[in-house]
C-alpha cells in the first residue's frame, strides 16, 4: 500500500483504512460506521498483544448488532507502522499507549485520526470538530514543518466536551460566550469495555471521572478558539465542569449555564441553534448529520433513551433553553459518546481532510 503523501488522499476511490484499538468500545463503533462508508474501506485492524494474530471476530467481544463478515475475517495486527500499512489510520487506543504509537504512524507517513487525550492539547495538533472549527485543520502544515514528518495527527475532543462544544458553537458565533458552567451525566460506555464494574454503577451515580473535568475545561476553549499565525488562541471564557458517571448505556447529557457577551432572550438562543448548520465545508461530507443540532421544544427533552440516536447518533439534541436567574441562559445538550463523541467525529474529520484534496468529491 502506498503511503506517499502526494497520492494517498483522494475521495475518488475507497481508501484503505486501519483501526488501532479495533476491539474496544470506540474501535467497534469505527467498524460499524466504516462498514458502509462510501470513501473508506477497513483494510486492517490492530490491538494489543492479547488480540494480535487472532481473527478479529474471535478476538473481539462484539457488543451490538451484526459484525460484518469481511471484517470478522481480518487478522488482528500489532499497532506498528511496519505491519499496518494503510495511509489513513483511526486510533481508538487506550491513552496508556496512544501517544507514542500515534507518533510512530505519523512519522511513517500515515494520517492519524485519534480519539485519545495524549496529543489533543499539543499546540501544533488540530483538536477538530468538522462543523465547529474546520480551519484548525491547517495546523497540520505547521505540525509537519515542526516535526519533520510527512504524516500527521488530528485529534477529536473528549466525548463530553464534544457535546458541549456543538451546543455552544452557534452561541459563541452569534453572541460570544463569556462563561460556562457544565454538569455532565455520562453513560457507562464512555468508560470503554469492560469499563465500570456493574456493582459500582447499578442504581448509583459516581460524581467523579478521572481527569474528565480538566479535559472539558481546557478542550472547550481550544475548540472554540481562533487559528492565528499557525497556532490556536483559546477562546477567552471561563469553563467550570462537574462530571458524573450515571447508569445509562450510551449518551452523555450536559446541563449548562451560559453567560453571553450580549443580552439575549431564550428565543434568540433557540433561533441561533435552529439556524446553525455547521461550517460550510462540513455540510456535504458523507457522515455530516443534517441538522447537526436537533432542537426539542418539549419541556422534558432531550432524554437519553429517546434522543441519543438523533441523526444516526451524530446529531446533538438541545432543549430546555431558558433564562438563568443568575444571568445568561440555561440549556441541556445530549449526544452519543462513541458515535458523535468519538468514532463518528473522527471519521467526519478524515472526510474533511480527504475532501481538501478533491473538492469535487465532497
Ligand atoms: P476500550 O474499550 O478500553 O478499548 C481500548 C483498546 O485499546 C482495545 O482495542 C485494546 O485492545 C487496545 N489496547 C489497550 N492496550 C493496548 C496496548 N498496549 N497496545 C495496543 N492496543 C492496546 O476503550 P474505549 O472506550 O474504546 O476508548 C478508546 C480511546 O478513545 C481511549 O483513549 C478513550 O479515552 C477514547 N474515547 C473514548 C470514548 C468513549 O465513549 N468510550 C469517547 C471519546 C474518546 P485489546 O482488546 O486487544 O486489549
Amino acid at each position: 500500500m502506498n503511503r506517499d503523501p502526494a497520492e494517498r488522499l483522494s475521495p475518488d476511490r475507497a481508501w484503505p483504512v486501519a483501526i488501532l484499538g479495533a476491539t474496544g468500545a470506540v474501535g467497534q463503533t469505527f467498524v460499524r460506521l466504516l462498514a458502509r462508508h462510501p470513501w473508506f474501506r477497513v483494510a486492517e485492524v490492530a490491538a494489543s498483544e492479547r488480540s494480535v494474530g487472532r481473527r478479529y471476530g474471535d478476538a473481539v467481544r462484539w457488543l451490538e448488532g451484526e459484525l460484518p463478515e469481511e471484517i470478522a475475517r481480518l487478522q488482528v495486527l500489532t499497532c506498528d507502522p511496519a505491519e499496518v500499512r494503510s495511509p489513513l489510520v483511526f486510533s481508538a487506543l487506550d491513552s496508556s499507549v496512544a501517544g507514542s504509537v500515534e507518533e510512530s504512524f505519523a512519522r511513517a507517513g500515515a494520517l492519524v485520526f485519534s480519539n485519545a487525550k495524549n496529543h489533543r492539547m499539543d499546540p501544533d495538533v488540530p483538536l477538530l470538530i468538522a462543523e465547529v472549527n474546520p480551519s484548525h485543520r491547517h495546523l497540520i502544515a505547521e505540525q509537519r514543518r515542526r516535526r519533520g514528518w510527512s504524516g500527521g495527527i488530528v485529534t477529536n475532543p473528549n466525548c463530553a466536551a464534544t457535546v458541549a462544544a456543538m451546543a455552544l458553537a452557534p452561541l459563541h458565533e452569534r453572541f460570544g460566550v463569556r462563561a460556562v458552567t457544565a454538569f455532565t451525566m455520562q453513560a457507562v460506555s464512555g468508560a470503554g469495555y469492560p469499563g465500570v464494574p456493574s456493582l459500582d454503577i447499578l442504581a448509583n451515580v459516581i460524581p467523579y471521572i478521572a481527569d474528565e473535568e480538566e479535559k472539558v475545561e481546557r478542550e472547550l476553549r481550544k475548540l472554540l478558539g481562533d487559528l492565528r499565525d499557525h497556532s490556536v488562541v483559546p477562546a477567552d471564557f471561563a469553563v467550570s465542569a462537574h462530571c458524573n458517571r450515571v447508569p445509562t448505556e450510551h449518551g452523555h447529557m450536559v446541563c449548562m449555564s451560559v453567560r453571553l457577551d450580549s443580552e439575549c432572550q431564550p428565543a434568540d438562543v433557540i433561533t441561533a441553534l435552529c439556524e446553525w448548520h455547521g461550517a460550510e465545508e462540513s455540510r456535504r461530507l458523507p457522515s455530516a448529520p443534517r441538522p447537526p443540532i436537533v432542537y426539542r421544544a418539549e419541556p422534558d427533552r432531550p432524554q437519553t433513551r429517546r434522543d441519543v440516536w438523533a441523526g444516526g447518533g451524530m446529531s446533538v439534541t438541545v432543549g430546555r433553553v431558558r433564562s438563568d436567574p443568575s444571568g445568561g441562559i440555561k440549556l441541556v445538550a445530549l449526544g452519543h459518546n462513541t458515535y458523535r463523541g468519538a468514532a463518528g467525529c473522527s471519521i467526519l474529520n478524515a472526510e474533511l481532510l480527504v475532501a481538501d484534496q478533491s473538492p469535487a468529491g465532497a
